[in-house]
Order: structure tokens, then C-alpha cells, then sequence
């Protein structure tokens, strides 16, 4: 498939778009104390695609909470990244001091060094797109010494430096996200760097935390299957298609909301296949039996199952999932039956006819159930 990148609206007025984007920020100006504060990230990328607003990243060349203190809200604060989260207007604002970093070890987390300027905060970051900033003290002006916005026009993911994936592998699928996201390709030089990318440097929990904010995305079976190109990740067969295809049921009634979106599509892209194949293979021939199959499984597996073709299941959602008895334990007590798994059982019984078109009304459930806790009983 050909896949148009996004392009770049060319801004004539920075400050105007910037402002009229997020007018919350020219509080931002007074309460800095002086200290130079920029806006950075995803929300300057996005601002030069001409996308609504996102989330807000701010980087003050002094104390964070400090700052966020000021900003006013509920202050979270991070002291080892001397970082901190502040309420602004209705929005959450992520604001961190600028800092430099070094990695020890590939794939571990980054030691911190505070340092003064913009300039190392913007080198530490994954691509040359997201390490653009804008000054909110004074005349708002691109600072993008990485080429960002050059890069932002022609499509391209570019890392800043040839060792940023084995700093951090991570960014391997971070840039699955924005290629499919935005439809961007890697620069020639970057491509090659992530094919060499080695996501075992990674812990399971941060690899994991990563693939579910792709599976996220609206576009994540593309995001799968570049991972798959890029050779980082063992994609299960026809994973991609099928990624799409959970993504499209549980866009929709009866489906939607069915399982969790994310986990759905990384399950449909990467397995372990589940118990999902059985559910495939299966040809209940009665609702109970349906019923007993699918009442076991986890969400996850249903929405899998139904993606690679289980179209019973759609009765059972719409239907026999529903089906409850009329009666209920205190009824066999009434009648007579001894506390005890014999209820269980005789209830059992009774909606297994009724699903099964046996029975109707209370007073059937009620004979089948007393006559089933009947013969359980020791
Ligand atoms: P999104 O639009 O998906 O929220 P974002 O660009 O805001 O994307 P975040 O994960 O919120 O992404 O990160 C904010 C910024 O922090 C990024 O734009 C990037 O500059 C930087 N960043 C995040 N993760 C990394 C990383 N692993 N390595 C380097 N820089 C990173």
C-alpha cells in the first residue's frame, strides 16, 4: 500500500498558533520567575503538523516543581528526574527540569545529570521530529538544532546519534508508532540502525508497556507490521491482518468494548495464541455447550477467536451470555432441597435446558432444577 506521509502546514505565525492552540500557556510566561521555559516534544511536532492540541511537555532550565507550584493544581513530583506534573487550566502538564543523560548499560534506565541548557535536554531524545522546542518567554521561535521540522516535511524518522537505539531499544518501537501514526519511513541511516536494534536489552515489563501504546494507536496493525519488517519482533502468522481485523469488531456492536483494545490487538499481532484455536475448531451444536465453551475464556481470546472466524460466538454475546434462570438457590431451599453442592448442580441443570430450548417459566426451571439437585444429592 502507498501510504501519503502527513505533511506540514507552513506556520506564518508561530506565536499566533501556538497561543491560539494552547491560550493557557501565556500564564506560563509570568509565573517562570525568569528562568527560560520551553514548550517541547510532541506538542511542537504536532503543532507544525497543524493537529489539534496534545499533550503539554514543558522543560524549565531551573527547578520543575518549583515552577509547578506556581502553575497552581494538585503538584506530583519526581525527584530523580526532577520532574513534575501540575494542573493548568483543565489540562495536565508535564514539566521537567533540563537535563542531560548518560546510559551505563544499554536498555537500562538513563543516569540524570541536571544541567543548565535546552540544547543537551533536546539531544537526549528519540527523534529529530520530537527534539524541537519553543521558547515561551520570549518571541516564540523554533528551536530545532536536529533539523526536526526539515525532516517533519520530507516524512523521515531520524534518530540524533547512531547509538540511540542501543541506549535505548525502546525507541525501536517508538518509531513503529509514529511511522504508522504518521506515515513517515526511516531515513536510510536510521533503518539500518534498527534492523541492529536488540529489544532483549529491554526489560519484558518496558517492552511490554511499549507495545500496548502502539496497539493503542488507530493505525497499529501498520505499526505491527513494520515492526515485523524491520525484523524486531517475531509477528504470529497472518498477525497483521488479523490485528486489523480485531481492530475493526471491536470498533462496532456487539463487539466493541468487549475486550481491551490494546491488549487485543498485541495478542492478534505477536500470540501466544491462546486457547483462541479451540473456540475456531469448535461447532457447538447446542447453546449450552456454547455457553460452557466460551463462559471460561478471557475477553481477549473471544474477540480472537471471532476474528479468525468463529462467528458463533456472536450468538453467544448477543444471546445466550444473557440467558439467566428465572429461579434462584432460595427457591430449591423452599422446596426442599439440602443446602449444598446439589443446588449448584440442580441449577446448572435448569439453564442448560432452557438454553437448550427445553424448558420455560419457573415452574419448569423450578421442577428440573429440584429433580437434577435430587438425584446429586449423596
Ligand atoms: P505522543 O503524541 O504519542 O504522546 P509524544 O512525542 O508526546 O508522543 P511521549 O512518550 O509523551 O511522546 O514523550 C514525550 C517526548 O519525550 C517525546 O516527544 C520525545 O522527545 C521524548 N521521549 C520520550 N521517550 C523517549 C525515549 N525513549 N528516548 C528519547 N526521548 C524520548
Amino acid at each position: 500500500m502507498v501510504r501519503m506521509p502527513m505533511t506540514v502546514k507552513p506556520i506564518d505565525d508561530l506565536s499566533d498558533a501556538l497561543y491560539s492552540a494552547y491560550p493557557e500557556l501565556v500564564a506560563v510566561h509570568d509565573l517562570a520567575a525568569g528562568r527560560p521555559v520551553y514548550l517541547v516534544g510532541g506538542a511542537v511536532r504536532d503543532l507544525l503538523l497543524g493537529h489539534g492540541r496534545a499533550d503539554i511537555d514543558l522543560v524549565i532550565e531551573g527547578n520543575a516543581a518549583a515552577l509547578a507550584t506556581r502553575l497552581g493544581g494538585e503538584v506530583v513530583e519526581h525527584e530523580r528526574f526532577a520532574t513534575a506534573k501540575a494542573q493548568l487550566g483543565e489540562h495536565e502538564v508535564d514539566i521537567a527540569a533540563a537535563r542531560a543523560e548518560t546510559y551505563p548499560r544499554p536498555g537500562d534506565l538513563p543516569e540524570v545529570e541536571p544541567t543548565a541548557g535546552i540544547a543537551d535536554d533536546l539531544a537526549r531524545r528519540d527523534f529529530t521530529i520530537n527534539a524541537m522546542a519553543i521558547p515561551l518567554q520570549r518571541d516564540p521561535e523554533l528551536i530545532d538544532p536536529h533539523r526536526g521540522r526539515e525532516d517533519l516535511e520530507a516524512g523521515l524518522l531520524r534518530v540524533l546519534h547512531s547509538r540511540s537505539f542501543e541506549d535505548d531499544p525502546t525507541r525501536a518501537l517508538r518509531a513503529a508508532r509514529y511511522g504508522a501514526r504518521f506515515g513517515f519511513e526511516l531515513e536510510p541511516e536510521t533503518a539500518a540502525l534498527i534492523r541492529a536494534a536488540d529489544l532483549g536489552a529491554v526489560s519484558a515489563d518496558r517492552r511490554r508497556a511499549e507495545l500496548l501504546r502502539l496497539a493503542a494507536e488507530p493505525e497499529a496493525a501498520r505499526g505491527f507490521e513494520l515492526l515485523g519488517e524491520w525484523g524486531l519482533v517475531d509477528l504470529r502468522a497472518e498477525g497483521v491482518a488479523l490485528a486489523a481485523r480485531v481492530a475493526e469488531l471491536l470498533a462496532s456492536p456487539p463487539w466493541q468494548g468487549v475486550a481491551p483494545r490494546d491488549r487485543a490487538l498485541l495478542a492478534a499481532a505477536l500470540g501466544p495464541p491462546g486457547g483462541e484455536e479451540d473456540l475456531v475448531a469448535a461447532h457447538p451444536q447446542k447453546p449450552s455447550l456454547a455457553v460452557e465453551m466460551a463462559d471460561r475464556r478471557e475477553p481477549v481470546e473471544l474477540v480472537l477467536a471471532r476474528a479468525l472466524g468463529a462467528e458463533w460466538l456472536d450468538r453467544y454475546l448477543l444471546g445466550w451470555r444473557q440467558v439467566a434462570l428465572e429461579i434462584g438457590g432460595e427457591d430449591l431451599l423452599a422446596a426442599g432441597v439440602r443446602q449444598g453442592p446439589a443446588i449448584g448442580r440442580g441449577l446448572k441443570e435448569a439453564l442448560i435446558r432452557k438454553l437448550d430450548g427445553e424448558i420455560s417459566g419457573r415452574e419448569q426451571e423450578l421442577r428440573v432444577a429440584v429433580e437434577a439437585a435430587r438425584w446429586a444429592a449423596p
